[in-house]
């Protein structure tokens, strides 16, 4: 069921791993959907995913550009909440400003500013952050560190553009700090709330057709593809569906303006990614290493993620599952 304040929802990105999710979560509750997409083929593509009459597209072939969401705010007067999750995820360009940071930061920043001109009827917007945000590389990295809701990546702009890792996590930082500036600044029509995932994990919402999958689908791949050791890997997973249900419960709930979401599940390493697998699927069991089976890892998100917790309260999708889904569509592939 749509929230009784809000019935149709634009959302950023439409073509991405957790915007499809998103998507698809929405039209469920019977929300009318406007996604915007790069190109017209990209939304043709979309329409047959969903196949339903409330899902439509708008083309913005450029995130960056000053007013270009401008005319597909006008003509969809109806919406009233905006999930921004269109952003570069990639550590590989040619131009790390050029590539990452500028369509992140000015996107945002560009398209906060077209929604307080032209659509004044939108009260919602939820930013699509990164829990890269809260701390730089070399502390996200680092399994002793407890950043999170708090705390904010020391990364500046020019030490953003050094590399591709500084990059990413420099822009998710740059525009989620222009959002929060954004609304205490201009002080819109909106409240805006931050959704921070760590690595999310889970099949796509709709089978891939290539092999080219996603960010996080490739970290599964690389388990799949191990042949003598145990791939080093560590970090804290969230389901993408949660990451859907996420978004959808920081516009529908009241209690969760003006708040982060930090939205970590537990904790993964290779050898726990490699016990469910060879545990799941007997036709890998003896192609993967075996390493030293048995690690414990269940515990929680080791992030400061009592906002997600306590608000969204979401009951989290175990790693099994999340990883076993993802390993079923990538088999099929
Ligand atoms: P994804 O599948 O790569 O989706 C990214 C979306 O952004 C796509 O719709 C893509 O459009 C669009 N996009 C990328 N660069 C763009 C540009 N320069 N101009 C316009 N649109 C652009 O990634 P995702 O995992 O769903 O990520 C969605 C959001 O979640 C991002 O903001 C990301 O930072 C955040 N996030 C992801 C993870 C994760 O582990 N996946 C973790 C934390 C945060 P095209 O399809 O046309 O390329």
């Amino acid at each position: 069921m749509t929230s009784a304040k809000h019935t149709a929802v634009f959302i950023s990105g439409a073509t991405g791993f957790i915007a499809q999710h998103t998507i698809s979560q929405l039209l469920a509750k019977g929300y009318k959907v406007v996604g915007s997409v790069r190109s017209t083929e990209k939304g043709e593509e979309l329409v047959k995913i969903f196949d339903n009459s409330n899902f439509s597209y708008e083309v913005i072939p450029i995130l960056e550009k000053e007013g270009a969401f401008d005319e597909a705010l006008k003509k969809n007067s109806s919406v009233t909440v905006f999930l921004h999750t269109a952003s570069p995820v990639t550590v590989t360009v040619e131009d790390n400003e050029k590539d990452i940071i500028i369509p992140a930061l000015q996107g945002t920043k560009f398209v906060l500013k077209s929604i307080k001109e032209h659509a004044p009827q939108i009260t919602r917007v939820v930013y699509t952050s990164s829990v890269v945000a809260t701390g730089t590389p070399a502390q996200i990295a680092d399994p002793e560190y407890k950043g999170g809701e708090h705390t904010w990546s020391s990364l500046t702009y020019e030490q953003s553009k050094e590399n591709g890792y500084n990059a990413y996590f420099g822009s998710k930082k740059l525009a989620e700090q222009a959002a929060w500036d954004f609304v205490e600044q201009e002080k819109p029509n909106f409240t805006l709330s931050t959704i921070n995932p760590s690595y999310v994990f889970g099949p796509q919402n709709a089978a891939p057709k290539t092999k080219e999958l996603n960010f996080s689908a490739s970290i599964i791949t690389s388990v799949l593809n191990a042949t003598d050791s145990v791939p080093e890997l560590s970090g804290t997973f969230i389901d993408v569906r949660d990451i859907a249900k996420a978004h959808i419960l920081a516009f529908e709930t009241d209690q969760a303006q003006g708040k982060r979401f930090i939205v970590a599940n537990s904790l993964f390493n290779g050898q726990t990614l490699l016990d469910i697998i060879r545990g799941n699927f007997p036709q890998l069991k003896d192609k993967l290493p075996v390493g030293k089976p048995g690690v414990s890892l269940s515990g929680p998100s080791r992030y400061n993620d009592k906002n997600a917790r306590s608000i969204l309260a979401i009951d989290y999708i175990s790693l099994e599952k999340s990883v076993v889904d993802s390993v079923k569509q990538i088999i099929d592939l």
